[in-house]
C-alpha cells in the first residue's frame, strides 16, 4: 500500500513500526462551536482509511485530541458568561453526536488537552534542560534554531519566513530570541483558567499538546500523522520540533494531509464565517449523504461544496441502497432458481473487491474506489436477476456491503412497513387466492418477507409479524 508522505513529497509503500500493527494520530477540532463540514472533511478522510487499514487485517491505534482551552474557548466563555469547561465540553458532546451520524468511529483514544498538563509540564522542562527552550517573564519558547532540521516538513524557506516575521510583533512576545521562536507555556490574564508550573500559572500553547499526547498514547515514534493542510504550518512542524528535539528519535514516519473543502473556491473557516455545519446538513440530509459527497474527491485536493454536489451524491445513495434492497430480495428467494450463467458471475464478483483494494492501496484513493463501487453496482443491476440462484445475489450483496463498510457507508435503515399497509397486502394476496393467481399471492407474500414481515395462515386467518 502507498501513501502520499507530505514529508517527501512521494508516494511512499507503507511499512508500519510493528508489524500487523498501526499507530496513528489525527489532531482534532478546537471546541468552541458546532463544527462545519471542512472540520468533517479530516474526520471522514482519516476514518476511512483507517477502515481500510482495518479491512487489510491491521490492528489501529488511533489516536484524535480535542483541544479544549484555547483563546478562542475561552473568548466564547466569556461571551456567554460560563466557564471554558462548560463551552468544552458541550461541544465536545455535540461534535460526537455529528461524528456518530457521520459514521465516523469514536478514536481509541480522545485525550482532552487540560487532562495532560503534567505531561506538558513535564516536556517543555525536559526541553528547556536541554537547551532546546527558554523562559521570558514566565512565557516559555521553543529556540527554533536549535533545531536545525526545522522547516523539513514544510519544506519553507526559512530565511524569508524570519524576515516575513520581523515585520509581524505580536503582543507579549517581544521577548523572544528569534521570530521563529514559539510560545509553549503562557502565564494567564486575569479571569483565564490556569494551572501552576515551574514558569507561571497559565497555560501551554496549542503545539505542545499533540506532541504529549502522541507520545502518552503512541509512542515516540508513531506511523502515521494526520490533518488538514492547513496545519503542516506552523503547527506540525512544531509538534515535529518539540517531539523530536524531546524523545531523540524520528516523531512521525508518515505525513497525511487532506486538501481543503472550499466554499466559492475559499476555504471554509469559522473565522471567515462562511460555513455550513454538519448539523445544517442533518437538518436536510441523512450524512451519509455528506460522507458519500466527502469521499467522491481524493482526499487531497480541493472539494468545493455545492448543493448540486450534494444532491448529486443524495441520488448516488439511493442508487446504491435500491441495488443493496434488490439484491436483499433476490437472496432471500427460496432456493431453487439457477442458471448456467451462475458460476461465471459468482467467479466475477471477487474481482469487485481487487479492484477496490487496488485504488484504495494507491494512497487512500476513494473517488476511484467508489467507483469501483458503481461499478458493481451496475454489473449486478444488468447481470444478476430472477434467473440466478439466490446465492448468486447473495454473494453480490455481501461484496456491495463489505465495500461500504470499509467506506464507513451506512444505509439508511429500512422505512417500517405502517400497519395499514401490511393488512391491505394481506387482502390482496387473499383476494388472489381466491382468484387462484397463486403466483401473485406468492408474489405478495415473498415481498412481504423482503420487508421483514412473516405471514402465518391460521384456521383464524392469516397472521402477521415482524421479523
Ligand atoms: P480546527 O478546529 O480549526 O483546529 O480544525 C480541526 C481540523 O479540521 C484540522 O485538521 C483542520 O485542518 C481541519 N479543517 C479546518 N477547516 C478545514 C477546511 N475548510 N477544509 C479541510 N479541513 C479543514
Ligand atoms: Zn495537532
Amino acid at each position: 500500500m502507498k501513501i502520499f508522505n507530505t514529508m517527501t513529497r512521494r508516494k511512499e509503500e507503507f511499512v508500519p513500526l510493528e508489524e500487523g500493527r498501526v499507530r496513528m494520530y489525527v489532531c482534532g477540532p478546537t471546541v468552541y462551536n458546532l463544527i462545519h463540514i471542512g472540520n468533517a472533511r479530516p474526520m471522514i478522510v482519516f476514518d476511512t482509511f483507517r477502515r481500510y487499514l482495518m479491512h487489510k487485517g491491521y490492528d489501529v491505534v488511533y489516536v484524535s485530541n480535542f483541544t479544549d482551552v484555547d483563546d478562542k474557548i475561552i473568548k466564547a466563555a466569556i461571551e456567554e458568561g460560563v466557564s471554558a469547561q462548560e463551552i468544552a465540553e458541550r461541544y465536545i458532546a455535540e461534535c460526537k453526536k455529528d461524528m456518530e451520524g457521520m459514521n465516523v468511529m469514536p478514536a481509541t483514544v480522545h485525550p482532552l488537552a487540560t487532562m495532560e498538563i503534567d505531561g506538558m509540564i513535564e516536556m517543555i522542562g525536559k526541553l528547556i534542560d536541554d537547551g532546546f527552550a527558554y523562559e521570558r517573564g514566565g512565557t516559555v519558547y521553543f529556540r527554533t534554531r536549535k533545531f536545525r532540521q526545522y522547516g523539513k516538513l514544510s519544506w519553507k524557506n526559512l530565511d524569508e519566513l524570519r524576515s516575513g516575521f520581523r515585520e509581524i510583533k505580536v503582543t507579549g512576545e517581544e521577548e523572544k530570541e528569534a521570530p521563529l521562536d514559539f510560545v509553549l507555556w503562557k502565564p494567564k490574564k486575569e479571569g483565564e483558567p490556569f494551572w501552576p508550573s515551574p514558569w507561571s500559572d497559565g497555560r501551554p500553547g496549542w503545539h505542545i499538546e499533540c506532541s504529549v499526547m502522541a507520545k502518552r498514547y503512541l509512542g515516540d515514534t508513531i506511523d502515521i500523522h494526520a490533518g488538514g493542510e492547513d496545519l503542516i504550518f506552523p503547527h506540525h512542524e512544531n509538534e515535529i520540533a518539540q517531539s523530536e528535539c524531546a524523545n531523540g528519535v524520528p516523531f512521525a514516519r508518515y505525513w497525511m494531509h487532506n486538501g481543503f473543502l472550499t466554499i466559492d473556491k475559499v476555504k471554509m473557516s469559522k473565522s471567515l464565517g462562511n460555513f455550513t455545519q454538519v448539523r445544517d446538513i442533518a437538518k436536510h440530509y441523512d450524512l451519509m449523504v455528506l460522507r458519500l459527497f466527502m469521499l467522491s474527491a481524493h482526499y487531497r485536493s480541493p472539494l468545493n461544496y455545492s448543493a448540486d454536489l450534494l444532491e448529486s451524491a443524495k441520488s448516488s445513495l439511493s442508487r446504491i441502497a435500491r441495488c443493496v434492497e434488490r439484491l436483499r430480495d433476490l437472496a432471500a428467494r427460496p432456493e431453487g432458481a439457477a442458471s448456467e450463467g451462475d458460476a461465471a458471475l459468482l467467479a466475477e464478483c471477487p474481482s469487485f473487491t481487487e479492484k477496490f483494494d487496488e485504488k484504495m492501496d494507491d494512497d487512500n484513493n476513494t473517488a476511484d474506489a467508489l467507483a469501483v463501487v458503481f461499478d458493481l453496482v451496475r454489473y449486478a443491476n444488468m447481470n444478476v436477476s430472477e434467473e440466478n440462484a439466490p446465492a448468486v445475489a447473495d454473494a453480490y450483496l455481501k461484496t456491495l456491503m463489505e465495500l461500504l463498510d470499509v467506506l464507513g457507508i451506512r444505509l439508511p435503515e429500512k422505512e417500517e412497513l405502517p400497519g395499514e399497509e401490511i393488512e391491505a397486502m394481506i387482502a390482496e394476496r387473499q383476494a388472489a387466492r381466491r382468484a387462484k393467481d397463486f403466483a401473485r399471492a406468492d408474489a405478495i407474500r415473498n415481498e412481504l418477507l423482503a420487508k421483514g414481515i412473516i405471514l402465518q395462515d391460521t384456521r383464524e386467518g392469516v397472521k402477521w409479524s415482524r421479523a
